[in-house]
């Protein structure tokens, strides 16, 4: 009997899936349908013999292209569908079955993340009709941060703006620190340990884990909040958007295309926001590229250090996403700015860890650890969890 979950991650314009088998020596079925909504979209992944295919999908939309995934899955048919969601708000706390009261509750949320959330939903409403009969299951960025407490969630701001319209900080990332976290606890041997997480892709955030429940991030009411990413800022002082409309008549949109879009390693580079061609700038002595990764690895190891005043006992640092999986550099830059941590770097095998590998890169002291992140196992986990839970 087939036991696979489907993931799918619904964007404006794209759907990325995977369909999760329970037994994770059985190969997973993935790909990704892209340019959703223009003449020439196309459908690009992997068969059941691992072989690589790409498939025009013409003017498809979301509903099209779903059918197309579902004909690709050689008649796989999954038990349940996990969609990821990027906004809960409040309201969940962790992953929730479908049904209509859910999906107005999503909707609800919207205010919240208005670019993902009705992308997401889109990718939801869609796979619903085409399934109807199959369970559906909602696995929520923000649900992880749910257990961070008032300290950490609250800004301090005028207490009606959090009673009336929820601005708080949520954090974002938390599929990837949920399942690094718990990784990092099984194959540390501890019960609960006390984990500070990076998770360094286009988008970077980090995590303070304590017996797997998350008590400070550095995202915040929206990804934009923390620590230097591809192309947004991360903090900025609060007094930046007035200065821009007032000093040089910045419309509101102009600012916030400007701090998410033309930011970050792009911006400060002038370049790139491709760590690896940064890495390569910075060789050939671009000033740019080697300020963008100073800048970069600097706020990662300051944020670190505030978010270890979350955690009872410190155990170790976990790096994931695609630059903290491949970049020697950047791992061995931010640990080197950490000592009184007492870290210490076993720098061959640091060397050695790259291109999804998993390991112990210390050498002694506080635990470093190299952990790809796997997001798309953690929700086919999550949703396998909520049915179980549903069925008992
Ligand atoms: P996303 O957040 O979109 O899922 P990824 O987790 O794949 O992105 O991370 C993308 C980042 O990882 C890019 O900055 C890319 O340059 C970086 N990266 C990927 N491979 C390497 C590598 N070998 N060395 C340094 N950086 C890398």
């Amino acid at each position: 009997m087939e036991t696979s979950v489907l993931v799918i991650n619904c964007g404006s314009s794209s759907i990325k899936y995977a369909l999760v088998p329970k037994d994770p020596d059985r190969p997973r079925l993935s790909g990704l349908a892209e340019r959703l909504g223009s003449s020439d979209a196309r459908l690009k992944g992997t068969d059941s013999q691992g072989e690589s295919f790409e498939q025009p999908l013409g003017a498809a939309d979301h509903a099209v292209a779903l059918e197309a995934i579902l004909a690709r899955l050689d008649g796989r048919l999954p038990v349940a569908v996990g969609h990821r969601i990027v906004h809960g708000g409040e309201h969940f706390t962790r992953a929730a079955l479908i049904d209509d009261d859910v999906v107005a509750a999503i909707e609800h949320t919207a205010a919240l993340a208005p670019l993902h959330n009705p992308a997401n939903l889109e990718g939801v409403k869609a796979t619903r009709r085409l399934f109807p009969d199959l369970p559906q299951v909602a696995v929520f960025d923000t649900a992880f941060h749910q257990s961070l407490p008032p300290r950490a969630y609250r800004y301090a701001l005028p207490e009606a703006l959090y009673r009336d319209h929820a601005i708080r900080r949520y954090g974002f990332h938390g599929t990837s620190h949920a399942y690094v976290s718990r990784r990092a606890d099984a194959l540390s041997g501890l019960e609960g340990g006390g984990w500070l997480t990076a998770h360094l892709g286009n988008g970077c955030s980090t995590c303070a884990v304590w017996h797997g429940r998350s008590l400070d991030t550095s995202m915040g009411l929206t990804p934009l909040e923390g620590v230097v990413m591809g192309t947004r800022s991360g903090d900025v002082d609060p007094g930046l958007h007035a200065h821009l409309s007032r000093q040089l008549g910045w419309t509101i949109e102009r600012i916030d295309e400007v701090l998410n879009r033309g930011s970050g390693l792009l911006g400060l580079s002038g370049l790139t926001n491709d760590m690896r061609e940064l890495e390569v700038a910075e060789s050939e002595g671009h000033a740019g590229a080697a300020l963008a990764i100073e800048v970069f690895c600097y706020r990662i190891a300051k944020s670190l250090a505030a978010l270890s005043c979350a955690l009872p006992r410190l155990d170790g640092l976990v790096f994931t996403g695609g630059i903290g999986e491949n970049s020697a550099m950047v791992r061995e830059r931010v640990s080197a700015l950490l000592p009184h941590f007492g870290l210490q770097l076993n720098h061959t095998v640091n060397a050695e860890t790259i291109r999804g590998r998993e390991g112990r890169i210390d050498a002694g002291g506080r635990q470093l650890w190299v952990i790809p992140t796997d997001e798309e196992g953690q929700i086919a986990t999550e949703t396998r969890q909520r049915l179980e839970e549903t069925a008992a």
